[in-house]
């Protein structure tokens, strides 16, 4: 989609600070981190949030869980633990309507979540 800021980062026509690239996502650091490490994992492809995931898109949502436990594993807090959240639409508190995984860690998190 054109006029996507994410699809602009995994096409690399907009700058991000990438730490993880695939044949299938990409992932770079958030902009207005909420915790020391806050990486979104996006697919390349554009899917505008995970109601419009089709059967074909399951290896995607994979990947982009396999990618976060890998970032998790070189930053250092795998065994500590993490956090990983897709927000869906207004009520979830999605923002930017590119399916993305948030991976937060490097500090305790609280639940519920606000
Ligand atoms: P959402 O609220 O949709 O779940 O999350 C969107 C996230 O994207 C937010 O955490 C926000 O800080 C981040 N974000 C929005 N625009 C950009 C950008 O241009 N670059 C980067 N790196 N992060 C962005
Ligand atoms: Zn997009």
């Amino acid at each position: 989609m054109s006029d996507c800021i994410f699809c602009k980062i995994a096409a690399g026509e907009i700058p991000a600070d990438l730490v993880y690239e695939d044949d299938l996502v990409v992932g770079f650091r958030d902009l207005n981190p909420q915790a020391p490490t806050h990486v979104l994992l996006i697919p390349r492809k554009h899917i505008a949030s995970i109601n419009e995931l089709q059967p074909e898109d399951e290896p995607i949502i994979g990947r982009l869980y396999a990618a976060a436990a890998k970032i998790a594993a070189q930053e250092g807090f795998a065994e500590s633990g993490y956090r990983t959240v897709i927000n869906c639409n207004d009520d979830g508190g999605q923002t930017v309507f590119h399916v993305h995984l948030h991976l937060l860690g490097g500090r305790r998190m609280s639940w519920p979540p606000g």
